[in-house]
């Protein structure tokens, strides 16, 4: 029997992307043989013709699915949602603006079918055409969040990949409101093969990523996938402790030998202030967490939907 693949496209804001991604990927899936094919299209919320051209393309092609949701609500939903809805042997997540090149679907589908992987991953080693100061920044991340959180995220590494279906449903499985894709991937287990590329550029469009909302999307990323900020918090608390003992001890052998000079007005203020300051970090970084703790437990809902073709899983 042929194999099914499902193909999962988050778009946000896509109109000019949207066909020629379609028309890029159905010229790579029909490459493969003895295979059948779905592209599950998740408008996030889009303001501009997404839909439409979505729509569209679905009325004349009947492996064309789509799921339109009532607001934006980012990136994770609609792959989660995209993901749900899939039906696929093999199903991949793909950015619609062919910066995840499709001719790699074809090795991808090769590797799984050898059967020893569960899932083939992108990767891209070079970051040309982006700007330096953010391929800087998401180096240093990859750095830090290696060094602080036991789930492997891979520098580099890209939301598309294609799994056999017990690894989507695994992914499934995790229902978490503060979702990481990336870090979900990986927790899950499950044999992954790389593949490298060198970075492309989008074909249309804007990327909808500004620095601002990267740098939230790394600090998300980090309170979902570790806790050592927490554990360092405690830690910077002891040492400034043992330092305020030895302090003490200084002060007072000194108060008794020399009598009591009133001066060091200047560096008491600037302690206080260094102080306080680390005191509200740390509170800060509690915060992050017992927001997260927050949000989980109201369990509302990924995402909402307002349009689909298709019958909507439970
Ligand atoms: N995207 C989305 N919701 C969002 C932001 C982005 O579904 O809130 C989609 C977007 O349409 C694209 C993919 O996620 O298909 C990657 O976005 P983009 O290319 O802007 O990111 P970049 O490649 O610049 O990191
Ligand atoms: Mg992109």
């Amino acid at each position: 029997m042929d194999k099914l693949i499902s193909i999962v496209v988050p778009c946000y804001n896509e109109e000019q992307a949207i066909p020629i991604f379609y028309a890029e990927v159905v010229k790579s899936l029909r490459s493969i043989p003895n295979t059948d094919y779905e592209i599950i299209f998740v408008s996030d919320g889009s303001r501009d013709n997404s839909a439409k051209e979505i729509k569209k393309i679905a009325s004349e092609d009947k492996h064309v699915k789509y799921v339109i949701f009532s607001r934006n609500f980012g990136k994770e939903a609609a792959i989660f949602a995209g993901l749900k809805e899939s039906r696929g042997d093999y199903t991949a997540v793909m950015d619609v603006d062919l910066q995840d090149p499709p001719y790699l679907l074809k090795q991808m589908y090769d590797i799984l079918e050898e059967g020893y992987y569960d899932c083939v991953a992108a990767r891209r080693v070079t970051r040309k055409g982006e700007p330096p100061i953010r391929s800087f920044f998401a180096r240093c991340y990859y750095k830090l969040i290696s060094k602080i959180s036991e789930t492997e995220i891979v520098d580099g590494c890209r939301d598309f990949r294609l799994m056999k279906r017990q690894m989507v449903d695994s992914i499934l499985s995790v229902t978490e409101f503060n979702r990481f894709a990336k870090g979900i991937f990986s927790w899950v287990g499950f044999e992954t093969k790389w593949l490298e590329y060198e970075n492309v550029e989008r074909v249309a469009g804007t990327s909808k990523w500004s620095f601002w909302k990267l740098f939230l999307y790394s600090i998300n990323s980090i309170i979902a996938f570790s806790t050592a900020p927490l554990a360092i918090a405690s830690v910077v608390g002891v040492v400034l402790f043992a330092l305020s003992i030895i302090m003490i001890i200084f002060i007072f052998v000194r108060t008794l030998v020399f009598g009591d000079p009133t001066s060091g007005w200047p560096s008491l203020v600037c302690i206080i202030l260094l102080l306080s300051g680390i005191q509200l970090l740390c509170m800060g970084i509690m915060g992050g967490y017992l927001a997260r703790a927050y949000m989980e437990t109201k369990k509302r809902p990924l995402y909402i939907v307002k349009e689909t073709n298709i019958e909507l899983k439970k």
